[in-house]
């Protein structure tokens, strides 16, 4: 195995290692745990070598970019996750391409995406995306404040009515901080609205909570997370992007 691609199987084998730790710690099992390694802006040698490494689980942001990669590593045998902001106009790149979005964050982007589902045969499972942080410059519903939550049920209730798209939990990315213990309240609450939205609409599975990056996965495992997002901790730094 070349350089790059060994590099990464050790730091993959060792964050699978700290997942199961911390779910054990938890009282959770290992394999509750899905760990989608993160290849945004990373270019196709370095997506490579991630799958050389043994990684079978991609996410990507930029749908343009990651269609990109997808038609250029068609026999790759690995799933590929959609985690960043889709403009509704690029709906189209979602349905055929990703086994899952984690990033559904309105109405709009919903309704178009049913659309291509079915012109293209297609059942997408999505997790909807919930800002708890209340930054102004993150996408999804916003969830900080609790009294407020039950102005989401209609959204979501017109989302559950589309046929090919299938809702399988939550998704939400905290204020960025060097500290993971600052993320827990955050998980916490993403978790609490989770239980929220199942009381209301128990008739939908929403086992997934899509939460932690490499700063704060360990945390995001102890507060339930089902599905963590990471990258530099395994890929390495991202190069700017051109
Ligand atoms: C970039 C990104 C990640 C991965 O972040 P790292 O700090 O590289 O682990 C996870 N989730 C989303 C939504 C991202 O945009």
């Amino acid at each position: 195995m070349a350089d790059l691609a060994s590099q990464i199987r050790q730091r993959y084998l060792y964050t699978l290692e700290q997942i199961a730790v911390a779910a054990r710690r938890a009282g959770r099992k290992p394999e509750e745990v899905r760990l989608v390694v993160v290849t945004k802006a990373q270019p196709l040698d370095v997506v490579q070598a991630t799958i050389e490494a043994g990684v079978d689980l991609l996410g990507e942001n930029y749908p343009e970019e990651a269609v990109e990669k997808i038609r250029s590593l068609p026999n790759a045998g690995v799933m590929w996750h959609m985690i960043g902001h889709v403009q509704s106009r690029k709906a189209d790149l979602v349905p055929g391409y990703f086994s899952m979005l984690h990033s559904l964050d309105s109405v709009k982007l919903a309704n178009r995406l049913e659309r291509f589902c079915v012109e293209g045969g297609h059942q997408l499972p999505v997790l909807l995306e919930f800002n708890v942080g209340g930054e102004e410059s993150k996408f999804g519903w916003q969830a900080g404040d609790e009294s407020r939550w039950s102005s989401f049920l209609p959204d979501i209730e017109a989302i559950l009515s589309l046929p090919h798209l299938e809702v399988r939990g939550l998704m939400t990315m905290p204020p960025l901080a060097e500290d993971p213990e600052i993320s827990r309240p955050y998980f916490r609450t993403l978790r609490r609205l989770r239980d929220f939205l199942a009381q209301r609409f128990p008739a939908v599975s929403w086992d997934e909570l899509s939460m932690g990056t490499s700063i704060d996965y360990i945390v995001a495992v102890e507060e339930g997370a089902t599905l963590v997002r990471i990258g530099t901790a395994i890929v390495g730094p991202r190069p700017p992007r051109g």
